[in-house]
């Protein structure tokens, strides 16, 4: 992290505002893309962040913990939003080493149907869910967006879901479009790391090898008209600090270009469960580092969405409660079908850790004083 300049990163259309005129600056290349991510934010960021490792859990929490819980209050009332996913897809293009999904890997993959997408999320609705994130492996085609976009106006026409999130990958502007029309609300997409060689080496066939496309994506969600984006890392790729400060770096960069934004984070940890049998975690993240990444971006994002999924046990989940968490996944399954197919369903995306019914996900949140919210 090194120069400062102010003109903000356009990474929706591929160019830099310099006083009222727009050039092509972003390359193509990775490397000189997060260069120019790097040089348009806070330079000491990184540096920040190697103290902030350095410094006793229980240090941080004492001086950061009051602060994070009268903030959440100003900002969020106490409120925690409970949501599900509901995987639409288990076929996925891309083969990225770490994850259930990837096509490499055998086992039965299941393509829903809008009626029984539908009948998913009805049954989920029936437990009380209002919100829900709509999860795919990568399909980019336009067919398949299609059905994503009649999905999404039949739900929140025929169910009581109120409210839907999209995390389908990397799409175009003009399939970003289609669903904003369609009625989604947000979109979800995880950057993994910001590290060039490790994103490369774990991405290793599909269209997700992109990674200045994925990079941009966020952007051209914006640019279609979504107000609230999700960004985040899969912890355990790459070291934490270098890939923390570029994430908030990318935050900082969306703010800057589309100010009225809602920028939300989640930090998924690396499991086992079907990974590529030869896959090792290049970079474990303990607990104390886990609970520190997460207090980072609730004290340098104040009014930013923190999601917390069901790949942390129970304990942890009621711990970082009264550390600002904000998105609370509650009665999930990670196949597609999973809500309603029982064993027809596909191959789980991860395993979970947190089975706890969104009843007692609730009366957790009551017991920390918070107020479990449904959208
Ligand atoms: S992480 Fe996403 S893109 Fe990669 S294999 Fe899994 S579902 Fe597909």
């Amino acid at each position: 992290m090194n120069s400062r300049t102010n003109a903000p990163l356009d990474l929706a259309t591929n160019t830099r505002s310099t006083s009222g005129s727009s050039r092509p600056v972003l390359p193509e290349d990775p490397r000189e893309l997060l260069t120019a991510l790097d040089a348009a934010v806070d330079p000491d960021l990184e540096a920040r962040l190697v103290a902030w490792f350095a410094t006793p859990l229980k240090v941080l929490i004492a001086a950061h913990g009051p602060g994070v819980a009268a903030a959440h209050a100003a900002r969020f009332q106490h409120r925690v939003i409970l949501y599900a996913p509901l995987y639409v897809t288990s076929a996925c293009l891309n083969d990225c080493s770490y994850c259930g999904f990837r096509r490499s890997r055998r086992g039965r993959r299941v393509r829903l149907g809008v009626e029984e997408a539908l009948r998913e999320a009805d049954c989920l609705a029936t437990h009380g869910h209002r919100t829900l994130d709509l999860v795919s492996g990568e399909v980019p085609q336009d067919r398949f967006i299609d059905q994503v976009c009649e999905l999404c106006s039949r739900i929140l026409e025929d169910t009581a879901i109120l409210r839907i999130n999209l995390n389908l990958g990397a799409l175009s502007g003009e399939q970003f479009d289609r669903l904003r029309a369609a009625g989604a609300a947000a979109v979800h997409v995880y950057q993994e790391t910001y590290d060039p060689a490790t994103y490369a080496s774990v991405h290793r066939h599909g269209p997700k090898r992109d990674m200045v496309n994925r990079l941009k994506a966020p952007g051209r969600a914006l640019a279609a008209g979504f107000q609230g984006i999700g960004l985040g890392l899969l912890l355990g790729l790459a070291p934490l600090c270098s890939d923390l400060a570029r994430l908030a770096a990318h935050a900082r960069s969306l703010r800057a270009d589309f100010p009225a934004a809602r920028i939300g984070f989640s930090l998924p940890r690396m499991q086992t469960a079907g990974q590529d049998p030869g896959f090792v975690t290049p970079a474990p993240v303990a607990d104390d580092d886990f609970v520190k990444a997460f207090l980072f971006l609730r004290v340098e994002f104040p009014d930013a969405h923190l999601t917390l999924t069901t790949r942390e046990r129970p304990e942890m989940r009621d711990a970082l409660l009264p550390l600002g968490v904000t998105k609370l996944s509650a009665g999930v399954s990670t196949a597609a079908g999973g809500y309603t197919a029982g064993a027809r369903a596909s191959v789980h995306q991860f395993s979970i850790q947190d089975e706890r019914p969104l009843a007692d996900i609730s009366a957790a949140i009551l017991a920390a004083g918070l107020v479990p919210a449904s959208h």
